[in-house]
């Protein structure tokens, strides 16, 4: 939404190809409280915001399924669902989803007992006991999340000390019903039709510990969005960009939770947006000109 905003303020003629509805990650965020100028708001209505602020900018946003950008010299062809459109740059900003854990039992019992999103699934575990999986924020935002729900909230963490920021620690850690794990890891997940235990592995001693639970949260970080574009990657998919968020392929820019950066936030998705959008009208204009 912000390359788009930057893009059109900036005289380019521009599309944003959505391929379900604006939101993103960020919507299923309960409470954001790290975005400047706003103390408190949830995720989806953050998210409405953009949208709102994007088309009263003028951005014009369509519906359009991505499967593959192509870069052809100067003109870039994006292929859909909906068709071709061409464009003199690209900007991807396609986000990441949650990675899976990969162990016995997740696949099979996933929306029958596990789950990413303690906002989407957290209400189903009224009064119930739950684990959640990962010491970043995501992990420890959902717990807190959770802890008002469920009876019990159990933290797994494969080592003794959080990844998560200090705001989040605390609050945890000031939680009577959110209890740690430590030095564990989830080996295998159970049950009949639904998620009824886990099998826990404690790193340090190799023990083994069976553990009944209603239900299993999973926040062992992202997997981005990027298999449609053929640019430089690291190895887990993130697109490699310079300070000016361009790609390895010229006039292919990046921007967001799908690039390879230090941090995964809104504030730095919204900052990379604005230069990739200032970065692609200074390409397109040396296209055109130079
Ligand atoms: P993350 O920061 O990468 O944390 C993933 C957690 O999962 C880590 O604690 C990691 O352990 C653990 N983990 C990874 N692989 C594992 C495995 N195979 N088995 C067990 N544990 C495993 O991911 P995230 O929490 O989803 O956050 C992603 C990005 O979004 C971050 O930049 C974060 O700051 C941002 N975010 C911010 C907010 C906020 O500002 N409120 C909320 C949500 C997310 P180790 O610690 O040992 O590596």
């Amino acid at each position: 939404m912000t390359a788009g905003i930057y893009a059109v303020r900036d005289g380019l003629d521009t599309l944003v190809l959505e391929k379900n509805v604006v939101a993103g990650q960020i919507s299923t965020a309960d409470r954001v409280e790290n975005y400047p100028g706003i103390p408190s708001i949830s995720g989806m209505e953050l998210m409405q915001k953009f949208k709102v602020h994007a088309e009263n900018t003028g951005v014009n946003i369509q519906n359009a399924d991505v499967s593959a950008v192509r870069a052809e010299s100067d003109r870039k062809v994006v292929i859909t669902d909906e068709g071709e459109f061409e464009a003199l740059a690209v900007i991807v900003a396609t986000g990441a989803n949650p990675k899976r854990l990969g162990v016995p039992g997740e696949n099979q019992f996933m929306t029958k007992g596990v789950s990413y999103c303690a906002t989407c699934d957290g209400p189903f575990y009224g009064g119930q006991e739950v684990i959640v999986v990962g010491g970043g924020d995501s992990a420890i935002t959902d717990a807190l999340i959770l802890s008002d729900i469920a009876s019990k909230v159990y933290v797994v963490h494969r080592r003794d000390e959080l990844r998560a920021c200090s705001v989040l620690q605390k609050r945890a850690f000031g939680k009577g019903n959110i209890t740690f794990i430590w030095d564990t890891v989830v080996q295998e997940i159970k049950g009949e039709e639904l998620v009824d235990k886990v099998i826990l592995k404690n790193v340090k001693t190799d023990e083994l510990t069976e553990m009944k639970i209603d239900g299993v949260f999973i926040y062992v970080g992202i997997s981005p969005n990027t298999s449609m574009v053929d640019v430089e990657k690291t190895d887990a998919g993130f697109i490699v960009t310079d300070d000016r968020m361009e790609s390895s392929v010229s006039g292919i820019f990046a921007a967001g939770d799908c690039r390879r950066t230090s941090m995964w936030q809104v504030v730095t998705a919204v900052s990379d947006g604005a230069v990739a959008a200032i970065s692609a009208h200074e390409y397109i204009t040396s296209v055109k000109y130079d």
